[in-house]
């Protein structure tokens, strides 16, 4: 792999650019064209219908326009196995009066972010994005895992080790500043940290990670799974999100002045996701398969509580009180099933929206969650979060807050399709089933 340096039109330098774009539902989708088709399709779009975005045919929204973000542009540091070579590209997609679409996730979250802004509040976010290392292994399981150490172990399974330097490398040839990997909890399970940056820059960044791991793996014979609970006797992927803001002035989450280091800013800003937090695990657990992360006793957080140490709470304050631009607040209940553009717009909304209402900040929680009792939970507050798919959809559905950062056509289609989702499964008559009820009922 070696890193191409760009010109001042990079995408004259390759052989094929894929003009990229997300779903709702956080999918990378794309549209492949020649490089000598380029500089057309970078001056006048290319024309797309909404289905591809929405997950479903609306006569409504079905003439729509990519348009290249060429800012985003980065060398693909493989080639095609006939040696060709890849830029990729970032797109915004535009409506048929060529305004950003609604339902455009990267245009919702250039709409929080642009909200934000005009608080005098730019959004910093970080990502640790886990995930597993398969074998190929019996039809119907996700596969087996392809190393058998633990955590931060130091592995004699050199071929997941290579992925996850295959994957390190070709994105930080892609520039992104790759922190660090190491082994996860469970056989085969890793961990990959890029560098912080802006909102939008780090949730484009996931989708290319994602799908960077996913051919890195590929190519030595291996799966990376992202989903959130492959393995149902092992952990899950968590996909942990840190954020902070800045001002003019400086990091706006710290406060020398405070015990904790904490800026009053930062306590309302928390207490706004602790109060919308049901909604917010819509958008950061949206799948049926969620749901079966967010089970106690498997490292992830089943309370909507917070905590400066404890790890076992949804929402924790990371980061060293010593460096002020390090304090941050850090989101456990999120995976990797999230569409990240909507997440971070969904955050940056409950934010403001504790920011308006100065909203008081619970006590912290720095037991572990399951050494509390149901009473203990009860006198101080604390709410389980979501178990399930529906449940979090309708808290979506009923806070207005959150749902008008989406913007209802975004929003509607998001609920809308993790609804059908989980319709199909609850028609699926599971093994587990008929072990537990065909002789016994
Ligand atoms: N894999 C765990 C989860 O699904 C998180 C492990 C960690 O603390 O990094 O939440
Ligand atoms: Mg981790």
């Amino acid at each position: 792999m070696t890193r191409q340096y760009a010109t001042d039109d990079p995408a004259l330098e390759v052989d094929l650019v894929q003009l990229l774009f997300t779903d709702v539902a956080g999918r990378l989708k794309t549209l492949e064209v020649p490089a000598d088709r380029w500089a057309e399709v970078r001056d006048r779009g290319w024309t797309l219908d909404g289905s591809v975005l929405l997950g479903y045919g609306d006569p409504e929204h079905s003439d729509l326009r990519l348009r290249p973000d060429p800012a985003t542009f980065v060398h693909r540091p493989w080639t095609t196995p006939a040696g060709r070579t890849v830029g990729l590209v970032f797109c915004d997609v535009l409506d048929a009066a060529g305004q950003p679409f609604a339902a455009d996730p990267r245009a919702v979250l250039r709409r929080a972010v642009a909200a934000a802004e005009a608080r005098g509040q730019s959004p910093v976010f970080g990502v640790e994005a886990e995930f597993y290392l398969l074998r190929a292994a019996a039809p119907g399981t996700a596969g087996e895992p392809a190393d058998g150490a633990g955590y931060w172990d130091l592995s004699v399974d050199e071929q997941a080790d290579e992925v996850c330097r295959d994957i390190a490398e070709a994105l930080a040839l892609m520039g992104l500043t790759v922190d660090g990997h190491h082994h996860e909890v469970c056989p085969g399970q890793r961990e990959l940290v890029f560098r912080h940056g802006g909102a939008l820059e780090t949730a484009d960044r996931l989708l290319l990670l994602k799908h960077t791991a996913k051919v890195m793996a590929r190519r030595r014979n291996l799966s990376a799974v992202f989903m959130p609970k492959p393995l149902a006797h092992l952990y899950g992927n968590a996909l942990h999100v840190h954020v902070s803001l800045d001002g003019e002035a400086g990091p706006l989450f710290h406060d020398a002045a405070d015990a904790d280091g904490m800026s009053e800013l930062f306590r309302h800003s928390l207490a706004g996701v602790l109060d919308h937090a049901p909604a917010l695990t819509a958008l950061g657990n949206p799948s049926v398969n969620s749901y079966k992360r967010l089970v106690p006793a498997s490292g992830t957080p089943v309370h909507a509580s917070w905590a400066r140490h404890n790890r076992s709470t949804a929402f924790k304050v990371a980061g060293d009180t010593a460096a002020p631009r390090s304090l941050r607040l850090e989101l456990r209940s999120p995976d990797p099933s999230a569409n990240p553009h909507l997440l971070f717009a969904g955050v940056l909304a409950a934010f403001a929206d504790g920011q308006d209402r100065a909203l008081k900040l619970p006590e912290a929680c720095e037991e572990p969650a399951d050494t509390l009792t149901a009473a203990d939970l009860a006198a101080r507050g604390i709410a389980a979060l979501p178990t399930d798919l529906p449940t979090a959809l309708r808290a979506l559905e009923e806070d207005a807050t959150v749902r008008a950062a989406l913007g209802e056509l975004a929003a509607g289609a998001v609920v809308r399709n993790s609804r059908s989702d989980w319709a199909a499964w609850h028609r699926v008559v599971t093994p587990w089933e008929i072990e537990q009820y065909a002789q016994t009922v």
